[in-house]
């Protein structure tokens, strides 16, 4: 029976580009909205940008702009990031539109009218200079753990301390630099605390027989939020504001977090405009049709306790059932900007090119838990390039061609006695439906990658290429053959359609069959396809070039490079220049760049008018056709050195770095020096037996 089903991702914020960690929602959803899609099922998948709060108000300000038109920028550039990686949105909006204001009142209304809103006088800190209040992040100070300046009200970046924006040592705010000042407002608030009994309920329940609401994990994790008690909740928030006004509460306005998920409502709402559905079939308390909510577990509280008390308290069915993912970790660690790991939509697009790729590696992670699922880069090659390229569409590589050639592209007309076909699937294809529903693609992509093996494996024991060679009296065998391996693949490409759907648009023009929906998969020998001849193959995909990937980290690197000088510690007073903080390691690679040689210092002398400066003679063991050649190298090293106690010496030198023309001649390198405010330069000297050229690493 065909379901209506309204599926929803968490709206990304306007304040920033969506980056690998954003896609693992938006990929997991489409997915699992295409597969409903092709099951025959009604499905509506709406989204829409975030687009209120402070940091949006401010940021725009900065800019120079309005806030609107700031959202309208970030809305065409998240549109197009979208579109790029085939997340099909029937609707993709905004939080700042006429239809989530609307809602947002009404909503709020019948909350009031219900007893569910109630006034505290509070207590905030204040900007006194921009007259406005201050939401944490936006009052920084010296932390009051390891003293780095500048650090953010809620957590220190240096040391990884949490505390109170009042625990900072010289506090002052990031928006004028003024001392905040503590000042008290009144403020609306959620009665939370009075839903308590409602929620309990609600996050154990099941609104469908054997779907849970919430996953196991996420209940429990809410049974903790229980027995610590629900505290009410703050919906509002002083001018000035970026959001909507509260009704009848002049200068207040909702905090970002109470209209966001309502943009949910209002992005449907605005598609029920444009393609006449009826927005309270999908909404109204007696509702019967199924929604799902995709979230990160970081916004589960948001979605699991103030969401659903929302809607139950101002009239509106519940969401059916609310699927949350974990994070995005890429080579086992934290997405880092320091090893070019924090990448955006567009820089994967700029040098990976295909989103197919990352959509197939995503799937073949992703599961029905919480977990965080790892990017590992040299991993995203190999299994790319062995499961897609090595098996997927070798399959058709190896067989369309011969039909084309022998066979005018015809498939062989199937009977009962020949039927071959179907090979397994009939056996798996329940298996791959359910791991789909249950957002296993896992598993999926585990099945069908098996049923492609077990296609390859047929092809290599027939060999039509060989069978080929004896065209006549091999005719009806080979054409036999081909067709299955080729029929094999246009299941295949049906399984896959929810993961790769653009290369399987291909292969419906490559059989002539648009549009193929999963009724289409022959799972019996004498089901009929619609398949009954091919086009001249095209190449449908090709391999991952590591070197793609090595360009993308390094590019993401250098875009960090400017910012990391301007944002690293000053140095401590007395003692050693402070360690370079996290954000700030190298890797492997990079470090092995640099070429360090052992030097011999055969000769140095000063430089005539060369304050500082003396000139070394350095041999590295290098030669020119048999000759034996040395470097020259002007090094800062007057004030600590005589040069003829040089003579002789070994020490370390930079061997790669580019020539530089000076005042006194031609510099080939670098020799590395020790220095601070105790003294130096101090020249390295390496242990006895360390010889000239020797590579130092
Ligand atoms: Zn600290």
């Amino acid at each position: 029976m065909a379901r209506k089903i309204l599926v929803t991702s968490a709206l990304p914020y306007a304040n920033g580009s969506i980056h690998l960690g954003h896609l693992v929602e938006y990929i997991q959803t489409d997915i699992w909205v295409r597969f409903q899609k092709m099951q025959g099922h009604t499905v509506h998948y709406v989204c829409a940008d975030d687009t209120h709060g402070t940091p949006i108000m401010l940021r725009a300000e900065k800019e120079g702009i309005t806030p609107e038109a700031l959202i309208a920028n970030v809305h065409k550039e998240h549109s197009a990031d979208f579109k790029e990686f085939l997340v099909e949105f029937d609707n993709y909006y905004s939080t700042n539109a006429p239809e989530n204001k609307e809602l947002s009142q009404t909503i709020y209304r019948k909350l009031k009218a219900n007893g569910k809103i109630a006034t505290k006088t509070i207590e905030q800190f204040y900007d006194p200079v921009k007259n406005m209040f201050l939401p944490d992040r936006f009052i920084k100070g010296e932390c009051p753990k390891c003293h780095a300046k500048d650090q953010y009200g809620d957590n220190c970046e240096v040391c990884g301390a949490t505390y109170n924006p009042t625990e900072l040592i010289n506090a002052y705010s990031a928006v004028s630099g003024a001392a905040p000042v503590r000042k008290e407002t009144e403020h609306y608030f959620f009665k939370l605390s009075e839903c308590e009994a409602f929620l309990k309920d609600w996050t154990r329940s099941e609104a469908i027989k054997g779907k849970p609401t919430l996953q196991g994990e996420a209940a429990n994790k809410m049974g903790e939020w229980f027995e610590n008690g629900l505290n009410d909740w703050d919906i509002s928030r002083d001018a000035p504001y970026f959001g909507f006004e509260i009704p009848d509460a002049p200068g207040k306005y909702f905090y970002v977090w109470l209209d966001a998920p309502i943009g949910y409502m209002a992005s449907f709402k605005k598609l029920c405009e444009t393609q006449g559905l009826d927005f309270d079939e999908y909404w109204s308390k007696d509702s019967e049709t199924e929604l799902y909510h995709f979230i990160g577990k970081d916004i589960l509280y948001f979605h699991a306790l103030f969401w659903p008390a929302t809607l139950e308290f101002s009239g509106h069915r519940k969401p059916t059932q609310i699927f949350a993912h974990g994070f995005l970790t890429v080579n086992g660690e934290k997405m880092s900007k320091s090893r070019g790991t924090f990448i955006t939509a567009r820089s994967y697009l700029d040098y990976i090119k295909n989103p197919e790729y990352l959509r197939y590696y995503y799937a073949a992670k992703l599961n029905s838990t919480m977990e965080d699922i790892d990017l590992n880069l040299e991993d995203f090659v190999a299994r790319v390039n062995s499961d897609l390229v090595g098996k997927y569409v070798n399959i058709a590589s190896r067989t369309a061609n011969i039909l084309n050639k022998y066979f005018e592209g015809r498939l062989y007309e199937l009977d009962i006695n020949t039927g071959f076909y179907a090979l397994g699937l009939v056996n798996v294809e329940e298996d791959i439906k359910q791991a789909y529903e249950q957002r296993d693609y896992g598993k999926a992509v585990r099945l069908i990658m098996g049923y492609a093996d077990e296609i390859n494996q047929y092809v290599q024991t027939k060999q039509p290429w060989v069978l080929a060679k004896d065209f006549e009296s091999n005719k009806s065998e080979l054409h036999q053959i081909c067709t299955n391996a080729l029929l094999g693949f246009y299941n295949l490409s049906i399984l896959i359609k929810p993961i790769l759907p653009a290369l399987v648009e291909n292969v419906e023009h490559l059989f002539s069959t648009p549009d193929l929906q999963w009724c289409d998969l022959g799972t019996k020998p004498m089901t009929p396809v619609r398949a009954k001849s091919i086009k001249e193959f095209e190449h449908l995909m090709t391999r991952v070039d590591p070197k793609l990937i090595e360009a993308m980290t390094d590019a993401n690197k250098e875009n960090l490079a400017a910012t990391a000088q301007v944002s690293a510690p000053a140095k401590t007073k007395a003692g050693p220049a402070a360690i370079l903080p996290e954000a700030e390691y190298i890797s492997i690679d990079d470090f092995t760049k640099v070429d360090l040689r052992i030097a011999t210092i055969v000769n140095a002398e000063h430089v005539e008018g060369a304050e500082k400066l003396l000139k070394l003679t350095l041999d590295i063991g290098e030669e020119t056709d048999g000759q034996s050649t040395t470097r020259q190298v002007f090094a800062g090293i007057k004030s600590t050195y005589n040069p003829t106690t040089l003579i002789g010496r070994n020490t370390v030198m930079v061997a790669n770095l580019a020539p530089r023309k000076m005042k006194f001649g031609m510099s080939e390198g670098m020799v590395l020096a020790a220095s601070d405010e105790r003294g130096g330069p101090f020249i390295l000297t390496p242990d006895v037996g360390a010889q000239a050229g020797m590579r130092v690493k």
